[in-house]
């Protein structure tokens, strides 16, 4: 039987229906949402991400601004624009736009945005939270998969939960967000042995490799829930990290690339650029 597909298109439709609501109750009260995007470069993918990002800002009417900066940018003029746009105070989220060129230190730039304007969620202080289990800006791509499965009504309490990857943007933090939901979670990597001894295993399985169609039909559980965070690019065209088409005649549950995951993790900075607006309006 077909799995059910777990539609990010729509379901990245619904909450920005909501943030409409939210960005406009906010105007009320005098409060621009603004959303600053540091761009450092020219790869062209970052340029695309960045292209939606701005789009998502205009479809809800919060006020993006992209600040472009050459390959050739310092380690200074870049912290120099981050440190600005801490200071700014219609600017309530900032997002660096990753990877940055290789001369630039990454950590220690993200370290110097605010964790309150921090809606990427990759500041120490908000993955140290996420850590400990408390409140805080959590990373868009696991915050969207944990919502499409939660939205499924997928139970996740006692479930074996499997995460394939473990890096600190999507492996690392959808881990954590499926322990706090009582799943029993295993993280895979690279030196992970027999790995489709665990993936087998797995009622919710998420694969977050950057391998084009990895994981296939054999590895797969009958009746799991299968989230592909994987964005590849083959022969011009966009898949997932999953072998689609058979395995969803496995799964019960699946995401498509592209709609999957890739909406989510949009539709989730802008709600994570409008909670910090809500909270810098109360603080
Ligand atoms: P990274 O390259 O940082 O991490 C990949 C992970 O996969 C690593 O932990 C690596 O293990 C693991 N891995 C690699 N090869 C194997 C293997 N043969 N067996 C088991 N594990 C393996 O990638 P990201 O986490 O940044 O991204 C993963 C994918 O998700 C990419 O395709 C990326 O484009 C996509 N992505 C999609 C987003 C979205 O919005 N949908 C957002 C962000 C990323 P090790 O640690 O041992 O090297």
């Amino acid at each position: 039987m077909m799995a059910n597909l777990l539609d990010g298109k729509v379901m990245s439709q619904e909450i920005e229906e909501g943030l409409k609501v939210r960005v406009a109750a906010l105007k009320e009260q005098g409060v621009e949402v603004g959303l600053t995007v540091i761009l450092v470069g020219d790869d062209p993918a970052s340029q695309t991400y960045v292209g939606n990002k701005e789009k998502a800002c205009q479809r809800l009417g919060i006020a993006s601004r992209t600040l472009r900066m050459p390959a050739d940018t310092t380690q200074e003029a870049l912290e120099a624009a981050i440190m600005e746009a801490n200071a700014d105070p219609s600017v309530h989220g900032i997002l660096v736009q990753l990877p940055l060129p290789r001369h630039l230190d990454e950590a220690h730039a993200l370290a110097l945005i605010l964790p309150e304007k921090d809606v990427d969620g990759f500041h120490d202080v908000n993955t140290g939270r996420l850590c400990r289990g408390q409140d805080c800006v959590v990373a868009c791509t696991p915050k969207g998969a944990l919502y499409m499965l939660k939205q499924a009504g997928i139970p996740l309490e006692g479930k074996e939960a499997v995460v394939v990857g473990r890096s600190n943007i999507v492996g690392k933090p959808m881990a954590l967000l499926l322990l706090q939901e009582n799943a029993t979670v295993t993280v895979c990597h690279s030196r992970t042995k027999d790995l489709a001894e665990h993936t087998r295993r797995a009622d919710i399985l998420v694969a977050a490799i950057g391998k084009p169609r990895f994981i296939t039909a054999d590895m797969v559980k009958e009746g799991a829930a299968v989230v592909d965070v994987g964005i590849n690019r083959v022969d011009g065209k966009l898949c997932g990290d999953v072998d689609f088409e058979p395995v969803s005649q496995k799964a019960s549950y699946i995401t498509p690339v592209p709609g999957g995951v890739g909406k989510m993790t949009i539709a989730m900075l802008m709600d994570n650029t409008v909670a910090a607006a809500e909270k810098a309006v109360l603080a």
